[in-house]
């Protein structure tokens, strides 16, 4: 396939699941198993659409980090068992390591929280001609510390600056920081890998059933489909609240994984495209160097 059919393709995936403007954003107009009609058997077709698609990926990342100019942020948020992990190895499997960093963000630690919530976060941000991936992120802090107020109780804040408005406010900075970052050239595109609740428990118990897997599995991540509904509540409004056309959300069936693998890869290839990356052009003097550095090797 030639790249410009590759961008293409991807876009229109990618597209489908894009949330740009919020207030018109439901969930329940997702649906967690949506394959756009492509069947499962059609799998192995789907594999390689998606192998193209890291080759892709890669080719852009080698323009992204030559020209040192565009940093990128890719925000994993998701439920547990949605497959974070797998789609990050997965799609970034061909990119070259030194230009890409991972960081996951798990419960804070007492230095963490001795700070502003989005300290941790900032000094994970991209060099630019990066890629940064983020498994978790500040957004937590509008999704697992409003599901449970314990949390935000830890958080040290002067109390007379929680107030009802606390998660208005939370998503106002949020949606500032990211216009900010949007202005200095850090590209920042957040994905909601969506999972039912039924996949879930399937995955949850193939964790429990399939010795290799029993690592995986935590006992109070199950303990958290108690609160099932409260956090899809807490997603809604995140989304509706922090998708904007600088910073838009993805929110990626997960109930397959083949399907959220190829979505993900073709929204990073839809925003690595619109950059309208190329190698830094080589001027005179450069190229007289390049010259005279030939003469000399000819000659010994
Ligand atoms: P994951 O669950 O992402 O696959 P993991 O199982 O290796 O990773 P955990 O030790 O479960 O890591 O850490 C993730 C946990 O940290 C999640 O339950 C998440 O809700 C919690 N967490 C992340 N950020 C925050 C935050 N800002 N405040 C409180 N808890 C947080
Ligand atoms: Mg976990």
């Amino acid at each position: 396939m030639k790249p410009k059919e590759i961008i293409k393709k991807a876009r229109k995936f990618a597209d489908t699941f894009r949330v740009t403007n919020g207030k018109k954003f439901r969930l329940k107009n997702f649906d967690p198993a949506d394959t756009l009609g492509i069947k499962s058997q059609n799998k192995p077709r789907a594999q390689e659409a998606l192998a193209v698609g890291v080759q892709a990926m890669a080719d852009f990342q080698d323009k992204l980090y030559a020209q040192d100019k565009w940093a990128v942020l890719l925000i994993f948020q998701a439920m547990d068992a949605a497959g974070k992990d797998g789609v990050i190895k997965h799609v970034m499997s061909g990119v070259n390591p030194q230009g890409c960093d991972v960081h996951s963000f798990k419960s804070p630690s007492a230095e963490d929280l001795d700070h502003d919530y989005l300290w941790r976060c900032q000094k994970a941000l991209p060099n630019r001609g990066h890629i940064g991936i983020f498994n978790r992120s500040y957004y937590e802090e509008t999704l697992v510390v409003r599901v449970h107020p314990e949390l935000l109780a830890r958080q040290k804040l002067p109390t007379e600056l929680v107030t009802k408005k606390i998660w208005e406010h939370r998503f106002e900075d949020i949606r500032n920081l990211e216009q900010y970052l949007s202005r200095n050239g850090v590209v920042v595109r957040k994905f909601f890998l969506h999972l039912s609740k039924k996949e879930q428990k399937r995955r949850f118990l193939e964790r429990i059933e399939t010795p290799e897997k029993n690592w995986k599995f935590s006992a109070s991540d199950a303990a958290e489909r108690e609160h099932w509904d409260e956090y899809m509540a807490a997603y809604e409004d995140m989304i509706r609240q922090t998708a904007t056309e600088a910073s838009p959300w993805y929110v990626v069936p997960a109930d397959n994984k083949w399907f959220t693998r190829i979505i993900v890869a073709a929204a990073v290839i839809e925003t690595l495209a619109s950059l309208g990356l190329e190698y830094p052009e080589v001027g005179p003097d450069k190229l007289k160097e390049l010259a005279a550095a030939k003469a000399a090797l000819l000659k010994k």
